[in-house]
């Protein structure tokens, strides 16, 4: 599968970059990765809002927001009319901030489908923001529903975990037939940014096969970088903190430092790449 970056970097003010953590399959990774990937860009000065567009709130809960603490969130957000700054938390890391999953974010999915510009909800909004973020991760529930098809209008690029497992690439024609058909008719730029494999256990030769197999399949498109089974990684959320800050050293934090600095390479290389093309090198 080639590589093609897409050039649509702009699409809120300044030069955010907007991705989408992206999945059906439930228990892959998805919010593990949207946390830590996003607190290891807030260490190094990038301004990141992590969007938990999943009712099940697990973002939040496990950057320290408990459900009664909540407020408005992404519900506001995308049906009441509130803005990015009205409904964005500070969180316990410098630099990130979270719109937090909100009880009635469970009806939206009903709700959207009388709604007007139903699939546009979450983009209009993250669009509108005026605070200077670098990054947005909206961590997406775990199912191809209205919630996963606004954030896949909203984002330039998607992030797709991966659990090594038997089962890895199962579903993934479907999310792909998806893709396909949001760039067709709502989003033209959306493309993969990158798979990341999770839940890698180098002690179990089916990790090698199933890693071997997502690579032939997705090429260039994975990451390097493979997150390793860590028990750490697990415990974290309970102490509603990031594994980062929860235990620095360990292989599950030192991965996802791995991957942010990849995600950074590449995009710089992207920009690099597009320097020749100066209408989109200033975007
Ligand atoms: P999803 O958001 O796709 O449903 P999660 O990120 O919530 O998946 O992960 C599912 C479960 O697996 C959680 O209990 C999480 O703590 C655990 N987990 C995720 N990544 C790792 C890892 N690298 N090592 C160990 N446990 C992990
Ligand atoms: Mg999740």
């Amino acid at each position: 599968m080639p590589v093609s970056q897409s050039p649509n970097a702009k699409n809120n003010s300044g030069s955010c970059r907007v991705l989408a953590v992206v999945n059906q399959k439930g228990g892959v990774g998805k919010t593990t990765t949207a946390i830590n990937l996003a607190t290891a860009m807030a260490a190094v000065d990038k301004r990141v809002l992590i969007v938990d567009a999943d009712p099940q709130g697990n973002a939040s809960t496990g950057l320290g927001i408990p459900r009664a603490s909540r407020g408005a969130g992404c519900y506001e957000l995308m049906f009441d009319g509130l803005s990015v700054e009205d409904v964005a938390q500070p969180t316990l890391i410098p630099n990130l901030s979270i719109i937090t999953s909100s009880a009635d974010l469970a009806g939206a999915e009903i709700q959207l489908v009388t709604t007007e510009r139903r699939e546009f909800r979450m983009k209009d909004a993250l669009d509108r923001s005026t605070n200077n973020y670098d990054l947005m991760l909206i961590d997406c529930p775990p199912s191809l529903n209205l919630i996963t098809l606004n954030a896949l209008i909203a984002a330039n690029a998607l992030l797709v975990p991966l659990q090594v497992e038997f089962y890895a690439l199962e579903g993934m024609t479907s999310l792909l037939q998806t893709i396909d058909a949001v760039r067709a008719r709502f989003n033209p730029d959306l493309d993969i940014e990158g798979v990341v494999l999770t839940m890698y256990d180098k002690r179990n030769s089916l990790s090698t096969a199933v890693e071997r197999d997502v690579r032939a399949y997705f090429g260039e498109k994975v990451f390097e970088t493979v997150i390793p089974r860590n028990v750490r990684v697990s415990e974290a959320p309970s102490h509603g903190k990031p594994v980062l800050l929860y235990d620095l050293k360990c292989s599950g934090s030192q991965a996802y430092m791995h991957l942010a600095s990849e995600l950074l390479k590449r995009d710089a290389a992207f920009r690099e790449d597009m320097r020749d093309f100066p209408e989109v090198a200033s975007a």
